[in-house]
């Protein structure tokens, strides 16, 4: 028989966006418009550098397996338990140890395709069963039918708002529905990777409506995009208890978040300003990019996050000539239909990524 599990022939691996090593392999050019993979354009907090420099003398050392000052100093600001904290190296781990303890082979999650490719992943991997509920045309949440879908003994929903890589976002009273009919007996992962790219207007903090439906859950989030620190590799997640915590204490490596990464998370976590003004200049550059693509003759959906997504002809096509051109976007594909996404970058990035795409769309036509 196989020497390999026979849950992982179903289960389509990750493909994530092309790295600048990479790219410049294919074609060699001094610069690209890295604009795949929803990172921050204008990197972390300057204080980041010296705290990483300052954690350098403790390199020969295990990190600390708690992250007791970052534990400390989140639990401090978010007003959480310390104990109802998790931490790991990026959101998408903390998202494999929540799934893993909690889902049964055999077991039911729900989840609103298109949608982050990893829930299906790690679910199919556990030998369990991925229920897609498919999302209204305009790809917000179909809140009926997510009610309607858990309603028969599942295990996990998750949600993610916004939406990756749709950039909906769930509004307070959708999100306030679901919770008023979502049986206790349900565990509900809500990803919140984008959170701080909502615009203020629609911003509200999850956790006293967690609290108050009162099952199982754990929200997750990460210094991968708005802090911008995707190569440190840390995410957390805030539980409904310490319970859950320790369960997922039990499969969890070890030493799972590494002392560099550590210090960086709290220097940039201590920079709020820095965070702030990144992220106003992402939302403005958002929102200046709406009416552009539209005179391209697109329709971006409504993202709250920091990428654009739109429909086009043959995707894998474009982005394959962008590339070229010195542009990453990241293809899409969705049933028989094709989309691109393209993070929201620098202004020069955008006006860049902006001709390039006129450019092949020009091509197709
Ligand atoms: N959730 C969503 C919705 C994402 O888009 C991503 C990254 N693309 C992640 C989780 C994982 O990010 P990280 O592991 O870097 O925290």
């Amino acid at each position: 028989r196989s020497p390999f599990r026979s849950a992982l022939d179903a289960v389509i691996p990750y493909k994530g966006g092309m790295s600048l090593a990479e790219a410049g392999r294919r074609y060699r050019r001094t610069r690209f418009a890295k604009l795949a993979s929803n990172e921050n354009p204008f990197g972390p907090s300057p204080n980041v550098a010296a705290a990483v420099r300052d954690a350098l003398h403790e390199v020969e050392f295990y990190p600390d397996a708690a992250c007791t000052d970052l534990r400390a100093r989140l639990s401090a600001d978010l007003d959480v338990d310390p104990t109802a904290l998790v931490f790991g190296p990026g959101s998408e781990a903390i998202l494999d140890y929540a799934l893993r303890a909690t889902v049964d082979p055999g077991d039911v999650v729900v989840q609103s395709a298109p949608t982050f490719p990893s829930y299906a992943i790690v679910t199919k991997a556990i030998g369990a069963i991925v229920r897609d509920v498919t999302r209204k045309p305009d790809f917000s949440l179909d809140v009926d039918a997510v009610i309607a879908s858990v309603q028969d003994g599942v295990r996990v929903l998750v949600l993610c708002t916004p939406n990756n890589p749709t950039g909906n976002l769930l509004s307070r009273a959708d999100f306030a529905r679901i919770l008023a009919a979502l049986p206790k007996d349900v565990v509900l992962l809500l990803d919140e990777a984008y959170r701080e790219y909502i615009d203020a207007d629609k911003q509200f903090d999850p956790l006293p409506m967690l609290r108050a439906w009162g099952g199982t859950w754990l929200a997750l989030r990460t210094f991968s995009k708005a802090y911008g620190l995707a190569s440190m590799r840390v995410g957390y997640g805030i539980a409904s208890s310490p319970d859950f915590v320790a369960y997922i204490d039990r499969l969890r490596p070890f030493f799972n978040v590494p002392t560099l990464s550590q210090a960086a998370a709290l220097a940039a976590w201590s920079d709020q300003a820095h965070l702030h003004k990144t992220v106003a200049a992402t939302v403005a550059e958002r929102a200046r990019l709406l009416p552009k693509l539209r005179e391209l003759g697109l329709t971006p959906t409504d993202s709250q996050a920091n990428f654009h997504l739109f429909e086009v002809a043959d995707a894998v096509a474009t982005s394959e000539a962008m590339l070229a051109e010195g542009v990453i976007v990241r293809p899409i594909p969705f049933g028989t239909r094709s989309f691109l996404r393209v993070s929201i970058g620098t202004r020069e990035d955008n006006d860049w990524m902006l001709t390039v795409l006129a450019e092949q769309l020009r091509k197709k036509a």
